[in-house]
């Protein structure tokens, strides 16, 4: 589904990724590990389409309709419209804009790109409250701005709303398990068990192998200095937990 061939990215002159290569088949949980300040963030927003990096070598494909396309240079919105999700490591704050808006339009958008009838408001509410309820958060959520005065917690529920809504093919999602109490990770690995079937893939960015208990990784990679040094199975993420980096 997913392919990263030999990816060089800088911002400012300083390289931080120096040569990921990554290939990531429907079905399958990848997990990215690493130290902080390793490039796991850096790796997911380019995968996104994020402005702030220049890519000077390789390149991003992504399979659709059975083949693969360079998204290397695509626009974020384009790369979600064709099944592409992140979840941010800190989402923003969007004052002024509520959830409802963000959410529906998001929806309308992709349904919109598929030729698919889009949604009404009523039907979309009904759609959104069973969603809510799933990851835990009340009703009154999706009339709040985007994420405004969320708590960290709440934050990252609300990136998992966000995923079972809009439904993608492939989703990465970066450090979504950090700050969430025991309760709120077992919800959200619930909900990410739900979501993953043989056509769709999950990317977990994590430091802990407490989200990997409940998902179990088909593949576990390491990265250090913007380079992916290991690859294992699910045991490599229990080394980690017990030996640390001297694994690598
Ligand atoms: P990780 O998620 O593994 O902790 P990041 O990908 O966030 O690491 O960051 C990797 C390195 O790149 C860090 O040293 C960070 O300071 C730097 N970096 C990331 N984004 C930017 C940016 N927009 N401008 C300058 N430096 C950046
Ligand atoms: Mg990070």
């Amino acid at each position: 589904m997913l392919q990263i061939k030999d990816l060089h990215v800088q911002t400012e002159k300083t390289n931080i990724l120096n040569g990921i290569h990554l290939h990531v088949s429907a079905g399958e949980v990848h997990a990215i590990m690493g130290p902080n300040g390793s490039g796991k963030s850096t790796l997911a927003k380019i995968i996104a389409g994020h402005s702030d990096y220049t890519i000077t070598k390789g390149q991003i494909l992504l399979e659709i309709n059975f083949k693969y396309k360079d998204i290397t240079h695509w626009s974020p919105d384009q790369r979600v419209k064709e099944g592409l999700f992140m979840a941010f490591q800190y989402p923003i704050e969007v004052p002024g804009v509520s959830n409802l808006q963000l959410l529906q339009s998001s929806f309308n958008a992709i349904c919109k790109h598929h030729k698919a009838p889009e949604m009404d408001e009523k039907t979309f509410l009904n759609l959104v409250e069973k969603n809510l309820k799933k990851i835990g958060l009340p009703p009154s959520f999706i009339h709040r701005a985007v994420n405004e005065d969320f708590s960290g917690g709440e934050k990252k529920r609300n990136e998992i709303l966000q995923m079972l809504l809009l439904a993608p093919r492939i989703a990465i999602l970066d450090e979504t398990d950090s700050g969430l109490d025991i309760d709120s990770l077992s919800l959200i690995a619930k909900c990410l068990k739900e979501f993953l079937d043989k056509n769709k893939a999950l990317v977990l960015i994590t430091h802990y192998d407490r989200l990997l208990h409940h998902i179990k990784p088909d593949f576990v990679h390491i990265i250090q200095d913007g380079k992916i040094q290991k690859t294992g199975d699910h045991t490599l993420a229990i080394d980690l937990e017990r030996k640390g980096y001297s694994v690598l």
